[in-house]
């Protein structure tokens, strides 16, 4: 059956009759079908949000109000886990461990978020002014509509990251998920219609980013557009904001560093490289694409690291065991196999992987990747490939690591390992990026701020700075004397 549109609280049918397949990766096999929605949908589903907003009793309710509502999403998210985490695995292709962690993590999210809802309650400012015949307070107030579009490498969790910020607030939202992985939302539909959230506060609608995210973006009834994806969309989400200055938040992508001083373990090293490039086959915004390596230690490391790349098991990501899946689609295997073709014709050097394993004849697999030897302008260097494929190089002088890490067009995250403490702390200082670990790559919290410099976005999630996206600061002043003004009229 054809999954509906989730609109005002009802499940609806699209006024065309176009579909879009849902193709499982490890297989390539069609196994659903959803929605594609176009532009009047897109327009029914914005007046739903509208109406919720601006007659509903969302945006007034308590914040403590919200949150008994966002945490019954989290127990219901937590209950559906495994049904949840099996459907990720069909539509994404990722390991069922990894799936499980990221439904838990937004389940998690939605409770952060509940809590945050309950501070609102008490989060008026005074403002102590100079002038003290006034007296004057700041309040935050719910932005208004907000519509969303996510990309497909988390696909719960980064609906989740919108949706349960936006909602604890006291905004409206149209979600718009990628159409390459719109299963999770539906359900997450399901979930808030079955926790009687009041009609046309979440409304969500599948279909393609040509129509239906076009559409959302351009909308004139949304007040503020919430976006992660590619650089490119994210520039065309931004001229669309232009028009009527919606307000913007930006997460892109990446190519991040992840520089390896000589005296680090060699095993915890080649460890946090894995997790920082395999988990989620690569397809990971932050993800530390491009190691590099203190020269004295080079060898060593490149050698121990293509050793356990190579064992690594692939394989369909509802196997017992597997480490890495497919890539989420036949475009995305292409664009990353190219990518490799070009680095490759461009003087990068294979060190292990670059091809599909022999004994998986069908699914979009792709041996775990390490290239070597590129220069700092090759592509295969610069630009974000989004798959299991790692560039390494070696640096002599903290400085040139620096230098290095810092000559790109992004600016997501950056990783540093070292066991001096004082280094990395200076290093970490120097990296031109919004997230940076230490001794580690990739660990994500919801407490933390998430997001970018340069290209790589505008504005952060997560924590209460994920909660501020979604709320506008109101001054209230208040002539408390009652001496006359006297301007014009004086006695
Ligand atoms: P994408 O092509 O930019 O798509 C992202 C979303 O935008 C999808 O829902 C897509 O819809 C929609 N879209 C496409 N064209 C649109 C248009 N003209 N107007 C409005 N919406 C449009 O990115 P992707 O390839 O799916 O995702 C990978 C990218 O996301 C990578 O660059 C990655 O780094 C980035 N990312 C960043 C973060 C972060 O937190 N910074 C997290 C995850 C991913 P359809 O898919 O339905 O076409
Ligand atoms: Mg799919």
């Amino acid at each position: 059956m054809t999954k509906q549109l989730y609109i005002g609280g009802e499940w609806v049918g699209s006024t065309s009759s176009e579909r879009i397949p849902v193709i499982n990766p490890s297989t390539e096999e069609v196994f659903d079908y959803i929605v594609a929605a176009n532009a009047d949908d897109i327009d029914t589903a914005v007046k739903a949000a509208r109406e919720a907003f601006d007659s509903g009793p969302w945006p007034n309710m308590k914040g403590a109000e919200r949150a008994v509502l966002l945490r019954q999403i989290a127990a219901k998210i937590t209950e559906r886990k495994a049904e949840l985490a099996r459907l990720e695995v069909m539509d994404n292709g990722k390991p069922y461990p990894e799936a499980e962690w990221d439904i838990e993590d937004a389940a998690g999210t939605f409770s952060f978020y509940a809590d945050l809802a309950e501070s609102l309650d008490d989060s008026d400012e005074v403002i102590p002014l100079a002038d003290e015949r006034f007296s004057c307070k700041a309040v935050k107030e719910p932005l208004g509509v907000a519509g969303a579009i996510i990309p497909w490498n988390f696909p719960l969790l980064m609906a989740a990251w919108k949706v349960a910020p936006a909602l604890a607030a006291g905004c409206t939202m149209v979600l718009k998920p990628s159409e390459v992985t719109s299963l999770t939302a539906l359900v997450l539909a399901e979930i808030v219609d079955e926790v009687k959230l009041p009609p046309g506060v979440l409304n969500i609608v599948t279909g393609s980013g040509a129509d239906a995210g076009r559409a959302l973006s351009e909308h004139p009834g949304v007040d503020k557009l919430a976006f992660t994806g590619s650089v490119p969309t994210g520039a065309t989400i931004m001229r669309a904001a232009a028009t009527e200055i919606k307000n913007i938040s930006l997460e892109l992508g990446g190519k991040s560093p992840f520089i390896v001083f000589a005296d680090s373990d060699i095993e915890a090293a080649v460890e946090w490289i894995m997790f920082g490039i395999f988990w989620n086959q690569g397809q990971v915004c932050s993800a530390t694409s491009r190691v590099l390596v203190e020269a004295s230690i080079y060898p060593q490391l490149l050698e121990r690291l293509v050793e356990e790349a190579a064992k690594i098991t692939i394989g369909a990501g509802h196997e017992a065991g597997t480490l890495l899946g497919p890539l989420v689609n036949e475009s995305q295997y292409q664009k990353v196999l190219t990518a490799i073709e070009t680095g490759v014709a461009k003087g990068a050097v294979i060190a292990c992987g670059g091809q599909r394993p022999a004994e998986l004849k069908t699914g979009y697999y792709l041996q775990p990747t390490v290239l070597v030897d590129m220069q700092e302008n090759n592509p295969v260097w610069q630009e974000e490939i989004f798959g299991p494929v790692v560039c390494v190089k070696p640096f002599t002088a903290e400085s040139d690591a620096v230098r290095m890490a810092n000559n790109s067009r992004f600016g997501l995250a950056a990783a540093v390992m070292s066991r001096d403490d004082e280094r990395c702390d200076r290093v970490a200082r120097q990296l031109r990026a919004g997230i940076v670990w230490i001794n580690c790559s990739q660990p994500t919290f919801t407490e933390a701020p998430w997001g970018g410099y340069k290209q790589s976005g505008i504005g952060r999630e997560l924590g209460h700075w994920g909660l501020n996206n979604y709320l506008e600061t109101k001054q209230i002043t208040k002539y408390d004397s009652d001496a006359p003004w006297g301007w014009y009229i004086r006695s």
